[in-house]
């Protein structure tokens, strides 16, 4: 498993995805400050760390940042979340941002038809929400599975995006990668 860091170079003044929210319940403002998150003339660079959580990794991540003191989001993969639930939950209690990349990373399941697309989503956040012991967890984050930008899936991909608002959601891409994403 590959785990890489994207360093996102954002443009926003208030939008910190290394905050805590752990009800269904979201502002309209936190979705619409990631929206608008390349508005603004301020230069912000969000850590992002995607494909977790690893043993082999995401625990040395966890020390530099904490060393650090920096916060990051880390968008996981719920069957890994499931794998290793302890490595989320430190994360999260360490202060950073848990959102969601998907439940299997698999493209064949994710746009197999919407309700798939959905459950993706949904499973990934009841694992989350499981292994930091919080109820009806919902991240509101999604990270497409190589990139909602790639043209992998593109049609799928146009069609099912506008769904994520049905359930409070919205997606977020990377735009500067430490290095190519081979999963
Ligand atoms: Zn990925």
């Amino acid at each position: 498993m590959l785990l890489f860091i994207s360093s996102i170079f954002y443009f926003s003044n208030n939008i910190i995805l290394a905050t805590t929210i752990d009800t269904k319940e979201v502002s309209s403002e936190f979705i619409n400050n990631i929206n608008n998150i390349f508005n603004s003339n301020e230069k912000i660079a969000y850590l992002t760390f995607d494909d977790g959580p690893s043993p082999s990794v995401t625990p040395k991540i966890l020390d530099i940042l904490k060393e650090e003191n920096i916060k990051a989001t880390f968008f996981v993969i719920g069957k890994k979340v499931e794998e290793y639930p302890e490595i989320v939950n430190r994360a999260y209690k360490e202060g950073h941002y848990i959102a969601n990349h998907g439940y299997s990373h698999n493209n064949s399941i994710l746009y197999k038809n919407v309700k798939s697309f959905i459950q993706e989503i949904q499973k990934t956040d009841l694992a989350i929400g499981n292994a930091i012991g919080v109820n009806a967890y919902s991240s509101h984050v999604f990270r497409f599975p190589n990139g909602f930008m790639s043209n992998v899936y593109k049609d799928k991909k146009n069609e099912y995006v506008k769904l994520l608002p049905n359930i409070d959601y919205t997606y977020i891409d990377w735009n500067a990668l430490s290095e190519l994403p081979t999963t």
